[in-house]
């Protein structure tokens, strides 16, 4: 017999399990058909056109008219996209768009994809991390010791309007030049100490298979590189990108990790799993970065959820990260005792595995700090704090304000 005292307690922790178990059952009761088929009409496309990504690149959404026409935006929303989207251009794959059912100004992909008035409130900083003031070379951000950022591209397959560098966004798509690039690699080749080099952007896989393939080999002939990560956002809002001619070349290259960034369990799909599998099979190391956005994830249930679907794919949750006071951004801010107070819910509710680093972006390029609940009793009555950098640097921030 098992005593008493165990099953008193696993029908405790059965009964603290339900609000979140009830909470999934219901996310996957709700789950709905794509508008992929509405999309594939619209476009007189096929079903090999949607599994083509320079198909998903060439027919991305770019304008409030289209949107029209695919659904019924109500009058007000269809002028502030067209307005905004003057200003701040967006451009949606037909397969991120899809995953939006109808009009819905609440639905997480929408608030990730589509502009909004809000975006237009002149508060925040254009380079609040100080990156043109760590550009020693060529593409190359280098902040830390012994590791460095190449910036290879300003282009994404979709812009997410939380973006941190929207700077570089602009009106043009615009790849690094051979000679940029270049010079990069000539820095990384003089500075032995750097060992893990983010092939990064925008988004490095809009670059086609051959840049990719030609980059890779010219960073892996450094015999100082010994890891390299690539940051993209291609199986979050276009999949297609993946392909086995993609994962042969990473292979090649080996031991390659790729950083995406999911950022709602909606973004979970047929489409993106089979992404992130066929890379994981292949010996691609995958980590996830999500971004705490208000109204998107700043919510303990999905956030759980999110991180535990992830595992299922083989991405292994890295980074949360609080957003940063980019302009255009703020709407999407939160304070970091909210950001706390939900995260610190992870441990013990779900397995460690699911759970990432919170992690602050400090102001002037300082760099990473780690967020836990040890700031909120040590920070002050008014909700200052003064944490230290890696370095030692002492940067002052309050809990309580939004960004
Ligand atoms: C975030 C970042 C990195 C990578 O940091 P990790 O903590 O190793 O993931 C490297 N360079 C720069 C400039 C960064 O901002
Ligand atoms: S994919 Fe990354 S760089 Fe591109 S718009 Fe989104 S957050 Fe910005």
């Amino acid at each position: 017999m098992f005593n008493k005292a165990s099953l008193q307690r696993s029908a405790n922790l059965t009964i603290k399990a339900k609000s979140f178990f009830d909470y999934k059952t219901e996310y996957y009761s709700q789950l709905k058909h794509s508008s992929k088929e509405l999309l594939l009409n619209y476009f007189g496309a096929t079903e090999n056109d949607w599994e083509s990504w320079t198909w998903q690149l060439k027919n991305r959404i770019t304008n409030a008219e289209q949107l029209k026409e695919l659904f019924d935006i109500p009058q007000y929303e269809y002028e502030q996209i067209r307005k905004v989207g003057n200003k701040f251009r967006f451009a949606i794959t037909p397969y991120y768009l899809s995953l939006i059912k109808s009009f819905n100004t609440n639905d997480p992909v929408y608030l990730q994809s589509i502009p909004q008035s809000e975006e237009l409130y002149d508060i925040g900083e254009a380079d609040p991390m100080n990156e043109l003031n760590n550009n020693p070379a060529g593409a190359i951000t280098r902040r830390y010791p012994d590791r460095v950022i190449v910036n290879v591209t300003n282009s994404c397959a979709a812009f997410c309007r939380h973006c941190q560098r929207r700077r570089n966004i602009g009106e043009f798509d615009n790849h690094k030049s051979a000679s940029c690039l270049e010079e990069s690699y000539e820095y990384i080749k003089k500075h032995p100490e750097i060992r893990d080099v983010l092939i990064t952007g925008g988004d490095s896989l809009t670059l086609s298979d051959s840049a990719i393939d030609d980059i890779l080999f010219k960073l892996r002939s450094i015999k100082t590189v010994e890891i390299i990560r690539i940051g993209t956002r291609t199986p979050v809002t276009m999949p297609q990108r993946i392909t086995d001619r993609l994962i042969n070349i990473f292979k090649k290259h080996s031991p390659i990790y790729v950083n995406t960034q999911f950022n709602h369990p909606v973004e979970i799909t047929t489409e993106s799993a089979r992404a992130c599998l066929n890379l994981a099979d292949s010996g691609v190391v995958l980590g996830n970065q999500m971004v705490f956005l208000k109204d998107v994830n700043a919510n303990y249930y999905n956030l759980q959820l999110l991180n535990q679907l992830l595992l299922k794919i083989k991405v292994r949750p890295y980074y949360i990260f609080h957003p940063k006071k980019v302009i255009g951004t703020h709407h999407f801010s939160i304070s970091i005792e909210e950001g706390i107070k939900i995260y610190e819910q992870l441990r013990g509710n779900t397995s460690g595995l699911a759970i990432p680093t919170y992690i602050l972006n400090a102001d002037q390029g300082l760099g990473k700090i780690v967020l836990n609940k040890e700031i909120l009793q040590l920070a002050d009555v008014k909700g200052f704090i003064t944490l230290k950098t890696w370095e030692g640097n002492k940067t002052t921030i309050n809990i309580r304000s939004i960004r």
